[in-house]
């Protein structure tokens, strides 16, 4: 394709785009199709010839698009938002459009000072504490922008058993890191993310996954017990997880608690994982949530969940960045550069080769402001709890999780077997889609408010749409 064809289509394609998302609410939210559909729809070879760009986008249309779950239908409860916004989609656009992969600050400069500069905006307006930003005096930390919340989980898990295994080899060099992995010791709770379980599995460390209070809240208490327990039998903790806003239920950890207790071991590296309700933070009146984050070493949060910033973005911020360049620095030649004291950011995360991310969180903060993006959060937790109180008000109906956020987590007062049929009900209708969770030992179903533009009338029709559901099993289920 040359520059008019790119010209010609580009404009096409925004067209179709604008088509689409204006025009949503008109599909399904979420086709019901059986694996394989689209290999039915494709050869089974790569075309020997290019073809003409009208027909891969007339096939968009026909085979891609019947298989598409439409994140950004106004009756898409599932899972959490999928963050993305006209401004990022137009950041990411430039971004592919540059091409320029930031490794390091000379393969682009841009990117790597962009990506500084806004993760101290995103900090600032979070309200974290000063030793996260690159830019405070006296501070060692700083963020990065990784492709997800579980490699940030993983990548700080790593940092922190390097730590802790430098500590306990004290000068014995000789012996090889391996030997001191089933000494080390993870923590979270069960109501961690899994990619938590993931991160040590990948390590080859013991995570232990310890119980809540009645509010899917970790405690210090929980997690002392347990350190002591180990450390009696001679094991080292290392790291601790805790979670602001969980994920079945958006729970928030007590983070004082759980950072005095880490407090006590200097081994333990304490992070916390806000992916979606960390974002939250930008409004004041939800920072009662982040106290005790001064405890923390590690925290993220993903602005492509909350912050109408398209996946993938997952900003991670740590107390001490040297931990993590010793962690992970490699310096072959080739990835030298004259300018040494620059930031490259293939020390900071997995990968060598990284997007601009930064672009996009930058066009967000710049479009939206503050205030917009407080507004735009600010709408969810309203319509959450229109939705709650709607559900409370049918007394065939409990709700089961504190609602802080954007989740409410509801069910019918009968079985378990009744909700999953309700549930498998409302997603086949194509009218809504919402995922289920286990909230106090009780099958629920999730209901996150996730639209952009949401409005009342949006959570009434959803609210009527459940009850109709409802009516029906709960008619079969009598009969
Ligand atoms: N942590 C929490 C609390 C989550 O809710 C999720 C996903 O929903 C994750 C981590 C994993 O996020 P990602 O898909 O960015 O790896």
């Amino acid at each position: 394709m040359n520059t008019e064809g790119f010209r010609e289509y580009g404009k096409k394609m925004v067209d179709y785009i604008c088509n689409y998302r204006d025009n949503i609410q008109e599909r399904e939210v979420a086709p019901t199709l059986d694996p394989g559909y689209l290999k039915k729809l494709i050869p089974s070879e790569a075309p020997t010839k290019g073809e003409d760009f009208d027909q891969i986008l007339h096939d968009v249309e026909n085979k891609i698009m019947p298989g598409i779950v439409h994140w950004n239908h106004p009756k898409f409860f599932a899972y959490f938002p999928a963050g993305n916004s006209y401004p990022s989609i137009l950041a990411d656009m430039l971004s592919d459009a540059f091409g320029s992969i930031g490794f390091s600050w000379a393969s682009n400069p841009a990117a790597t000072e962009l990506e500084t500069i806004v993760l101290d905006w995103y900090a600032k307006a979070l309200g974290l504490p000063t030793f996260f930003l690159s830019d405070a005096p006296g501070s060692c930390g700083g963020g990065a922008l990784q492709g997800s919340a579980s490699d940030c989980a993983l990548v700080c898990l790593i940092t922190a058993r390097a730590r802790a295994i430098k500590k306990l080899k004290q000068g014995n060099e000789h012996i090889h890191d391996s030997v001191y992995l089933p000494q080390l010791v993870a923590y979270a709770s069960k109501e961690a993310h899994s990619s938590v379980e993931k991160a040590a599995k990948m390590a080859i460390v013991k995570l232990r996954i310890l119980d809540t209070d009645n509010h899917g809240c970790f405690r210090g208490d929980a997690l002392r017990a347990a350190i002591e327990r180990d450390v009696a039998e001679g094991l080292t903790p290392f790291f601790v997880v805790a979670t602001v806003g969980t994920t079945a239920a958006c729970a928030f950890d007590n983070l004082t608690e759980l950072g005095k207790v880490c407090k006590d071991y200097p081994s333990i590296w304490f992070h916390v994982d806000g992916a979606y309700a960390g974002n939250s933070f930008i409004l004041p009146e939800m920072r009662r949530f982040a106290k005790g984050m001064e405890y923390a070493d590690s925290f993220n949060t993903n602005p492509n969940k909350l912050l109408l910033t398209n996946f993938d973005a997952s900003a991670m911020w740590v107390k001490d960045v040297m931990a993590l360049k010793t962690a992970l620095a490699v310096n072959p030649l080739y990835l030298q550069h004259e300018h040494s004291s620059a930031i490259d950011y293939r020390h900071y995360g997995i990968p060598l080769s990284r997007r601009f991310r930064a672009l996009k969180l930058w066009f967000v903060f710049r479009s939206y402001g503050i205030v917009g993006l407080q507004n735009y959060i600010r709408n969810h937790i309203k319509l959450a709890k229109k939705f709650e109180a709607l559900v409370q008000d049918d007394e065939r109906f409990e709700v089961r999780n504190d609602v802080h956020l954007g989740l409410v987590c509801f069910r019918l007062r009968i079985s378990d077997q009744i909700n999953r049929e309700l549930l498998a009900l409302i997603n086949h209708s194509g009218k809504m889609h919402m995922i289920p969770a286990m909230v106090r030992g009780r099958f629920v179903i999730r209901f996150c408010v996730t639209y952009e533009h949401a409005v009342e009338e949006h959570i009434e029709e959803a609210w009527r749409e459940i009850k109709m559901r409802a009516d029906e099993v709960l008619k079969d289920a009598e009969s």
